[in-house]
């Protein structure tokens, strides 16, 4: 990365110390490398996620969607409610251009004093004309200035208004960040410069500002994005694997062994991978099945003609739950056989850990399953011939550095398992330089989920249908999404749905909330107390892990459903059917006549689900509900920039096969990456969150 040689006589390692900038010192310094910023051009492309338009409006005028500033007087005396610990509620009457409205707001109790009859305030926050209440996130007593503010992800420590300071420091410095768009495409677009599109998305003027800047900024991040993925595709046809050797008979008699029939999916994709394996070509197979179609026996059949030829697997499931449950299967289904297994997860002992590296190391094992502690740079594995990723997209970010990893054989044919059917145009686009298997069919041995949407006003029919299910002692889940982007309200919400389901089964049942605020160690705990029963139901925000199986659990209800994406509903109605028992899912709506929803009531195939999606919306909702701080693109949503996405994939491979890369110095560097690196960067960045990501 030598972009900044213009500047001759410092390096730019130097120019790009966030020391240059004042006000920064160690303490900052710190804070900043939590968010990933580590050198100037880091801040400099650290993009703010929302804007505040800073300027007064009339309450007629105010857009329900948008965070709006009303200057108003306050009518009534603030009536203050203390919810919970930690938790209360302010609320009062106040007067905008002769409309008087409901002002609410959380946890701002100390500003009582204050909020004096016929005081003028500002109330900043979303207006509901329909309740006419206005939901606040701040109240000033006055602004400076109207102005659009960039509005930036935080953390402990970190002000959005230091953000913005150095920010302008930054931009003060004039730093020229590269421009990867190639000069034919950003005329044919007419796109502005680079230059301006950083110093404009921080520091927009108008709308239109922020607007230009953002579309030059998308389409750059996924073109380079495409092109590493169409390069990658290109060069992934040389011969870079190991040729594996196998008795095929005997990987016969295996199938032959298997208690069940496979379905015709499975035996192709099946023979897919053995095919992989025995070609010299590097396998990056990803292999798309629904929740419940049979993913996991095909895993283990390319472990087992990988250990016929000779070389060890590992396996790495997202949690430990998973990594457990996948060691008693593939114990179980190897029983006959010399495999020696190990289960290496992250909850081990650092002793026994050391103890069971060195065994590794060794070649004691044949199969390695853990979670990503398989991942640990001090694990050299011996002789690895197969990675297998199941669920892949729960491993974070953050786990890329430790990737490099020298144990993991560059050569070992990779196996990517994921639960979320895709529109293939889709996925050939996202995962083009992989190949794709998908399993359509289901075993024969599930009972379908009776599916049914219900108006929120007919939510007695709902409730009726929970308390037979409780009757016979089975369990329920209910998912109320984010509803706002405040995390009390949101909260408020769910603990309000709690309480009307307290009154509705008399407190006779134990419910709790499952919500991302909770510690890890808590949400384990509930999840816990769910599996073994003790729970009857479990009311989750945004968290219910991934493959977690309550068989037990035999009905899903999902509030405000219209929120969701199909393909969410798809994944969290897979959370239950998991046993022979009749499953129900209800989706409870506010709109009236919900076309979208009732696919859900029509098919429970996946894909098709998917694909409806995309046609009803020309989006999907792939990549759950928000980005969260392990954010994959820095501005980027393949959601809501998909015809961006498609647009860059064919500008790119343009870019690509007319060769003209190669001079390019920009591009020298994306080529020069290491590959195989890449590859896992690749998947670990844009595979999709199968529920609803938790923050
Ligand atoms: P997933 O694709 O969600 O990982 P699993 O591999 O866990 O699904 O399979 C779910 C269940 O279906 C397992 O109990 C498995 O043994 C069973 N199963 C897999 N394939 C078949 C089949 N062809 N016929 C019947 N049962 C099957
Ligand atoms: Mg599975």
């Amino acid at each position: 990365m030598n972009f900044f040689k213009k500047f001759g006589i410092m390096n730019w390692e130097e120019i790009m110390q966030l020391e240059t900038l004042p006000k920064v010192g160690p303490k900052t310094i710190n804070i900043l490398n939590k968010l990933n910023i580590n050198t100037i051009e880091d801040l400099l492309t650290y993009y703010p996620y929302r804007y505040n338009v800073i300027k007064l409006i009339n309450i007629n005028n105010a857009d329900e969607t948008l965070t709006t500033y009303v200057k108003a007087k306050i009518i009534s005396v603030p009536k203050v409610a203390y919810i919970k610990k930690n938790f209360n509620r302010l609320d009062f009457i106040v007067q905008n251009n002769n409309i008087q409205f409901k002002v609410v707001i959380f946890n701002r109790a100390y500003l009582k004093k204050l909020l004096t009859v016929d005081r003028e305030i500002i109330v900043v926050g979303k207006y509901q004309k329909l309740k006419n209440v206005f939901t606040a996130s701040d109240i000033k007593f006055k602004i400076d200035e109207e102005r659009i503010e960039p509005i930036y992800h935080l953390t402990e420590g970190l002000k959005n208004s230091f953000v913005e300071s150095i920010m302008s420091s930054a931009l003060d410095l004039k730093l020229t960040i590269p421009d990867y768009i190639p000069s034919y495409l950003n005329e044919k677009y007419h796109f502005i410069t680079k230059d301006d599109a950083i110093k404009l998305i921080h520091k927009p003027k108008s709308i239109e500002d922020i607007k230009s800047s953002e579309l030059k900024l998308i389409y750059e991040e996924l073109f380079i994005y495409m092109f590493k993925i169409n390069y990658l595709k290109s060069v992934n046809k040389v011969n870079n694997g190991i040729k594996k050797d196998f008795d095929m008979d005997i990987v016969q008699e295996f199938l032959a062994s298997l208690t069940f029939e496979l379905t015709a999916d499975q035996i192709k994709t099946i023979e897919e991978i053995l095919n992989d394996l025995k070609s010299d070509k590097k396998m990056n197979r990803l292999v798309i099945g629904d929740v419940g179609s049979g993913k996991t026996i095909v895993a283990i059949i390319a472990t087992f003609a990988n250990f016929l030829s000779g070389y060890s697997t590992a396996f790495m499931a997202p949690t430990e739950i998973l990594a457990k449950q996948h060691y008693e299967t593939i114990k179980e289904y190897f029983k006959y056989f010399d495999i020696n297994i190990c289960l290496l997860t992250g909850s081990l002992t650092k002793k026994k850990k050391i103890s069971i590296y060195k065994e590794i190391e060794n070649g004691k094992y044949d199969v390695v399953i853990g979670t990503h502690a398989l991942l640990n740079e001090n694990l050299k594995f011996n002789n690895l011939g197969l990675v297998i990723t199941d669920e892949q997209h729960r491993f974070g970010v953050n786990q890329r550095n430790i990737l490099q990893n020298k144990g993991m054989n560059k050569e070992a044919d990779v196996l990517y398992l994921s639960a979320t059917p895709i529109p293939r145009t889709y996925a050939l686009t996202i995962y083009g330089d992989l190949d794709l298997s998908q399993i359509k069919t289901k075993p024969n041995i599930r009972k379908e989920i009776k599916t049914k949407v219900v108006y929120e006003q007919n939510i007695k029919e709902v409730l009726m249908a929970m308390y037979e299910e409780l009757k016979l002692n089975h369990q329920i889940f209910v998912v109320s999404p984010l509803i706002m982007q405040n995390d009390e309200l949101d909260l408020n919400s769910v603990i309000k749905l709690k309480e009307k389901l307290d009154i509705a089964f008399n407190k006779k049942v134990r419910i709790e909330i499952l919500h991302g605020k909770l510690k890890q160690k808590e949400k384990d705990e509930l999840m816990k107390e769910f599996q073994r029963g003790k729970i009857k139901i479990l009311i989750s925000t945004t968290v219910i892990e991934v493959g977690i199986d309550v068989p037990n659990a035999t009905m899903m209800v999902i509030f405000n459903a219209e929120r969701f994406g199909l393909a969410t509903l798809h994944q969290l109605r897979g959370r239950v059917g998991r046993s022979n028992l009749q499953s129900y899912c209800y989706l409870v709506t506010n709109t009236k006549n919900n076309e979208r929803l009732k696919v859900m009531e029509e098919s429970s195939d996946g894909f098709y689900i998917s694909e409806m999606d995309f046609k009803q919306r020309g989006q999907g909702d792939l990549f759950g509900i928000k980005q969260s701080g392990d954010m994959s693109f820095k501005i980027a949503n393949l959601n809501r920039d998909y015809n961006i996405l498609m647009q860059t994939n064919k500008d790119s491979n343009e870019f690509l096969t007319s060769n003209n890369y190669k001079e390019n110095e920009l591009y020298k560097d994306i080529i020069k990456q290491d590959k195989n690196l890449f590859k896992i960067f690749v998947i670990i960045y844009f595979t999709i969150p199968p529920c609803i990501n938790p923050s």
